[in-house]
């Protein structure tokens, strides 16, 4: 297992050793994320609702080298997400990275919406973020470091269609710039990523037609993969990243440019 590289002030110089978490971390780009974080040198902790997933993840990330842990966690449970971060704290005394990236679609036109299909939407993709936020800043605080990154979405810029799940992704934006705030003298820095389109378990179910079109709506012309995520999440993980808080960082290959609400 690797050790922690810490500055003379105490805070680590490099990746090795950190220890993340990655939400949504078994399949799709939370696991890209975590493959990233783990290549980084980080210790990498998944948490999934989804057991066979996150089994094969382990196998996966393991066998190429990876120091992995899998907890099942569902994060909208305050609950299971403290009782998992205990863990993870009396295990290695630190959390230094956590990605909140789990999340769930939401795709229905505002007149076929009811206030249970909304409220869902919300509580898995944003009351989840505010939770485990929570549930790390204590043990980040005590240790003067700490890097979130939440995972919102370019299409928190409106979606005809996606009213719950863009305002979720929007208040993921609010949620970052305010706890950046909060944070900014603790060594802790708050930021977000905005992914575009991107190769999933879930884009692979579309139709060719649909794929194609899709495809077009990028100015690059390719369909973002999990570790162009994880690239961006590195960059605001990495120690020497702490003059950086508060900022949403668009990966989506300049599609963000063609949107009409910007
Ligand atoms: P995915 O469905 O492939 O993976 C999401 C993971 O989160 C799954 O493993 C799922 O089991 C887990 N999860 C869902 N609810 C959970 C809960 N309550 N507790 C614990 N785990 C839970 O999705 P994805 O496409 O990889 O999306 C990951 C994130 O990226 C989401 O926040 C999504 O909104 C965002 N995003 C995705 C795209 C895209 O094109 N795929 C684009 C923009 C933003």
């Amino acid at each position: 297992m690797n050790q922690t590289t810490t500055s003379a002030a105490g805070s680590p110089s490099t990746m090795d050793g950190l220890v993340a978490i990655v939400t949504g971390g078994a399949k799709g780009i939370g696991f890209g994320i975590a493959r990233t974080l783990a290549q980084a040198g980080c210790r990498v902790a998944l948490w999934d609702l989804d057991e066979a997933a996150l089994h094969e993840a382990k196998q996966v990330l393991a066998g190429e080298g990876a120091d992995v842990e899998t907890f099942s966690v569902d994060v909208s449970s305050v609950e299971q997400v403290e009782a998992t971060v205990s863990q993870i704290v009396a295990s290695h005394s630190r959390i230094d990275i956590l990605v909140n990236n789990a999340g769930i679609g939401g795709d229905r036109l505002v007149s076929k919406m009811d206030l249970d299909f909304w409220k869902r939407v919300i509580q898995v993709n944003l009351d989840s973020q505010f939770i485990c936020a929570k549930a790390v800043l204590t043990h980040m605080a005590e240790n003067k470091f700490g890097r979130i990154i939440n995972i919102s979405s370019r299409a928190w810029l409106g979606n005809r269609g996606q009213a719950a799940y863009s305002a979720s992704k929007g208040a993921v934006v609010s949620l970052t710039r305010s706890l950046a705030l909060e944070y900014a003298r603790k060594g802790i820095t708050v930021n977000a990523v905005a992914p575009g389109i991107v190769e999933t378990p879930l884009f692979a179910t579309l139709t060719e037609d649909v794929k194609q079109s899709l495809h077009k709506s990028v100015p690059m012309e390719r369909i973002g993969q999990p570790e162009d995520i994880g690239r961006a999440v590195r960059y605001f993980a990495e120690p020497g990243s702490n003059y950086v808080t508060g900022q949403l960082l668009y990966v989506c290959g300049g599609r963000s440019l063609s949107s009409p609400s910007v």
